[in-house]
């Protein structure tokens, strides 16, 4: 009996072996951090993963005209979000085994009409997406990638300051020298959205025919791109470019126990799900992995959890099935279980007043159960139920799955909340569960190695049961 229950750094239950397994994890999970620094990005990794896997489209399994326990199918949605499907042994109806992450993150996008000239500097207007810390943004190397589509309609892929011998961009942020306004500003105002412009070039065109031009910097700018990539101005109207931090995922610590990158929130949870269903291959309950978009904006458009996309998916393998019914799929929904796979606060040393010490997760404790997110009295939050949260737990013990809890923060210090709520409104039973993050939303992020494997493993468990 353990009349005390206590949380445990994961490393020291670890056998040698077990160490090992957990950094060839990490290196996997690396790769793919510098492989999908956007959604889209992060889409093509999984759809290639999941061919390995003997995974079909939906699309290809619709035109089968069948469907059977094992089948392996994945449902592209506009190359934005994924969701795949490991069909099981019971009818849909009697509910899924679903781990659902996002893959889309906080960075800076640029504007419809983004390039201008001031001060013989070429820039771009930005808008950012999802919450971050302006301030963060500036003075450090920028990729830039994305698609845009020309006027006879030809996409055109963008992906540039990743290569060791490209060029990265910039914004700019004020010398210390001359910061005496700024330095007195609240930390929110100092850098300003409309302040994050990027520097793309410096340099006027040159050549006889364009000597009455004015904005000659911009002018050799739309003229290289056009080379590069065969694009022209209004073509930005038609794009989706964002702009990320240009390093890589790297190892933090004497110890290499922990990672920093740009994007762990959520691609550690979203590489943990998709590890965790690829490995498993047949099973009672079908199982499914959703790899969303938008959800660093509150999920809306066809390419976040609140679009129709996962209930469409589902309606389309119970006609499959054979027989469709909108009861069915009701059912097949409520019946579920759903782990919302994102990622959580961590205590950090440097600022341990804004969690309570007793209820929020440690680095290096494992998978980190949050039965309820919100803010100002759990408001807008998914409470998992008692009964839930006990499944969770029994199956992340009987599978030694190092786990801890969490909390978004104290009470009344601010909060968040995940797609956990949007599952639930099916009447499905849902908990937060995930990877707990230092420095969330900032250009790196950092976690532990531990907590990403035992994520995966602890996915793992609970898609099988
Ligand atoms: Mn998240
Ligand atoms: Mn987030």
């Amino acid at each position: 009996m353990d009349l005390k229950k206590e949380f445990k750094n994961a490393w020291e239950s670890l056998s040698e072996h077990e160490v090992k397994e957990v950094m060839d994890y990490s290196n996997e999970y690396k790769k793919f951090l510098d492989y999908g620094k956007t959604e889209r990005e992060c889409v093509k990794y999984i759809i290639d993963e999941a061919k390995k896997y003997g995974y079909i489209s939906l699309e290809e399994a619709i035109k089968n005209n069948k469907i059977e326990s094992g089948a392996k199918i994945y449902a592209n949605n506009k190359d934005k979000s994924v969701a795949l499907f490991l069909m099981g042994n019971k009818e849909l109806q009697e509910g899924m085994r679903v781990v659902g992450g996002h893959i889309d993150s906080p960075r800076i996008d640029l504007k419809p009409v983004p390039v201008y000239e001031d001060s013989d500097q070429a820039l771009l207007k930005t808008h950012y997406y999802g919450g971050i810390k302006k301030y963060q943004w500036t003075a450090l190397p920028l990729s830039m990638h994305g698609v845009l589509y020309k006027k006879n309609g030809e996409k055109v892929e963008i992906c540039i300051g990743e290569k060791d011998e490209d060029p990265i961009f910039y914004i700019s942020d004020l010398l210390i020298h001359l910061s005496k306004d700024q330095m007195a500003k609240k930390l929110s105002e100092g850098i300003t959205g409309e302040g994050l412009n990027l520097l793309i070039g410096n340099m006027p065109i040159k050549g006889e025919e364009y000597k009455d031009e004015k904005e000659k910097v911009k002018l050799n700018v739309l003229k290289i791109l056009n080379e590069m990539y065969g694009i022209e101005e209004e073509d930005f109207v038609s794009a989706e470019i964002e702009i990320v931090p240009a390093s890589k995922a790297r190892d933090v610590g004497f110890d290499r126990s922990m990672i920093s990158a740009y994007g762990h929130d959520d691609r550690v949870c979203s590489f943990a799900g998709l590890k965790a269903i690829l490995e498993n291959e047949s099973s009672e309950y079908t199982q499914v992995g959703l790899f969303m978009d938008k959800e660093e904006v509150g999920s809306m458009g066809n390419t976040g959890m609140q679009s129709r996309f996962f209930e469409n998916c589902v309606a389309e393998l119970i006609n499959l099935e054979g027989d469709y019914n909108d009861l069915k799929l009701r059912r097949s929904l409520a019946n579920s279980k759903v782990l919302s796979a994102d990622v959580t606060a961590i205590m950090d040393p440097n600022y341990p007043d804004v969690v309570d010490k007793r209820n929020c997760a440690y680095l290096s404790k494992g998978i980190v159960l949050t039965k309820y997110t919100g803010a100002r009295g759990k408001g807008g939050c998914n409470d998992a139920n008692a009964e839930f949260v006990s499944h969770v737990k029994n199956v992340f013990n009987e599978n030694n799955i190092v786990w801890q809890t969490g909390e978004l923060g104290k009470v009344d210090q601010g909060g968040g909340g995940t797609i956990a709520y949007i599952l639930a409104n099916y009447g499905a039973e849902v908990i937060d569960c995930g990877v707990g993050v230092m420095s969330m939303h900032a250009p790196l992020e950092l976690v532990s190695k531990v907590d990403c494997f035992m994520a995966y493993r602890g996915y793992k468990a609970f898609l099988n049961n």
